[in-house]
């Protein structure tokens, strides 16, 4: 067997300026991948089979009776992990996202788009279970693009028919575990189980979000990648040459050249021989020859394509393979890099800061506001009062009782608003009404610092200060 000779590598610069989804005239190219098999993507198939179990079964777990996960943004209760969180708790949210953030940044540094290609919804769903519903009904790439093009009969109306109604049903089913997340299983289970007219909101969710999906798998697919999701576009900014991404090695590919049988083999030449399997495989329709491109999402199916014509014209595989620019061009892979340890340091700092954070978050929380259009009172007793309405928010699944002392100034007293004892329910806000009352005397000026205290059994559970208007020209006096 020998090369056809090729004579100069050059690059395809085309590439560059255009889509491979889009033709000239700017309408979508449809992309028919060939049917995708090797080592990577068995491994892939085994952690997709493991996220789908994680994500089907995640609405259904629960801890001490409370869902795992709830995000519930509708009504701003959050769930995470079995722990409440709050819309008050919105700088562990800001600080949660820095730090995911500062995370994803490190991440695809050094690793690219690893996510993208092994743990992505996006990818999980459309390459491995829409695609192959596709495969098993339609065939191979060729039988597919065949159908399309045959006149509608009864085959293709029975074969795309059956298609769709799985996509809608699959599209259907992860509504609902998309929906469980956001308001839990058991409001889902009664959207389902009663009439839509009982649930209207959350019933037309359920198809709003059928239909979204079914649309992104069924016909919008790679274009999501390509051009919506912002992490792809990110790409562009995040990958430096030592970042390990799908790379073709075109220091042992190049030249690249067919395989003619009964010819010599012409040197020097390189290991591609120009089968463009990896072009066939790929869902985004991409040449990876051409270099790291943003449309890669890093499927592994080049790499599974390329490693078995490898096998079958005696080279070694990993012709493609997760390797870097540098690492191919100079031989050197280094991923500690100056850089890399700089973002650790930050995402360190921000991590222990989350943790820190987390850990000491108070059980309740309360905010004291002056009750609105009042100032102050005078009292007969030489006193000045100002009325409170002080808010509480319990994070727990417990109820908890509260009493609230005024810590300073030592002085001041204050009245609860109401009988009994203020009890904030399991996951709930409770506002009360206190008078506090300063004497006359210890009053420092029109404005005086306060600091009230939320005692739980004796136990002190949250503080918070406020500002105690008193009546102006009021002589300053130590507290
Ligand atoms: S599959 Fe491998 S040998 Fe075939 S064209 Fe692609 S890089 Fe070259
Ligand atoms: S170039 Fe390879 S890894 Fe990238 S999307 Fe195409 S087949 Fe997947």
């Amino acid at each position: 067997m020998a090369l056809e000779s090729s004579t100069v590598y050059e690059f395809e610069e085309e590439y560059r300026n255009t889509l491979s989804t889009v033709d000239a005239e700017g309408k979508r190219v449809w992309i028919y991948p060939k049917k995708p098999a090797g080592q990577y993507h068995r491994a892939r198939l085994g952690v997709t089979v493991l996220l789908l179990a994680l994500f089907f079964g995640g609405p259904f777990i629960q801890i001490e009776g409370r869902p795992f996960l709830l995000l519930n943004f509708f009504e701003r209760r959050f769930i995470i992990f079995g722990q409440a969180f709050w819309p008050q708790d919105f700088i562990l949210l800001a600080l949660t996202l820095i730090t995911l953030f500062v995370f994803i940044i490190l991440f695809t540094v050094a690793f690219g788009r690893l996510w993208c290609g092994w743990a992505c919804p996006q990818t999980i769903f459309m390459e491995n279970v829409f695609r192959k519903i596709e495969y098993w009904i339609e065939g191979d790439a060729n039988q597919q693009r065949k159908l399309d093009r045959a006149p509608w009969g009864r085959t293709k109306i029975l074969k795309k028919g059956f298609k769709h109604l799985l996509f809608l049903a699959i599209s259907l089913l992860i509504a609902h575990i998309a929906m469980a997340y956001l308001i839990g299983i058991g409001r889902v289970q009664e959207i389902v189980t009663q009439s839509p007219a009982a649930h209207l909101a959350g019933f037309l969710g359920l198809l709003l979000f059928t239909v979204l999906f079914y649309g992104v798998f069924a016909r919008f697919r790679e274009q999501a990648c390509i051009a919506v999701c912002p992490y792809g576009r990110l790409q562009s900014v995040l990958l430096v040459k030592n970042s390990i991404v799908v790379m073709y090695d075109w220091i042992r590919g190049e030249p690249r050249g067919k395989l003619k049988k009964n010819q010599p083999v012409a040197e020097p030449r390189g290991h591609c021989v120009d089968c463009k399997l990896c072009v066939h495989v790929c869902p985004t329709g991409i040449d990876i020859r051409n270099g790291t491109q943003l449309e890669c999402v890093n499927c592994t199916a080049c790499m599974d394509a390329c490693d078995d014509v490898m096998g079958k014209v005696g080279y070694p595989k990993g012709l493609i393979r997760y390797s870097s620019h540098a690492a191919v061009e100079k031989g050197e892979q280094r991923v500690f890099t100056p850089r890399i340890a700089g973002y650790a340091a930050v995402l360190t700092a921000l991590v222990s800061l989350l943790g820190f954070l987390i850990f000491t978050r108070a059980d309740v929380e309360m905010t004291v506001l002056k009750a609105p259009g009042t100032l102050y009172t005078k009292t007969d007793d030489g006193n000045i009062s100002n009325v409170y309405n002080i808010e509480f928010v319990n994070k727990t699944f417990d109820d908890i009782p509260v009493e609230v002392r005024v810590e300073a100034p030592a002085s001041a007293s204050l009245v609860k608003i109401g009988p009994g004892e203020l009890v904030i329910p399991r996951e709930g806000m409770v506002k009360n009404l206190y008078i506090i009352k300063i004497p006359e005397g210890a009053i420092t000026g029109v404005k005086t610092s306060i600091v009230l205290s939320a005692y739980q059994n004796g136990r002190k559970i949250e503080s918070a200060t406020a500002r105690f208007v008193g009546p102006i020209n009021m002589k300053k006096t130590a507290i």
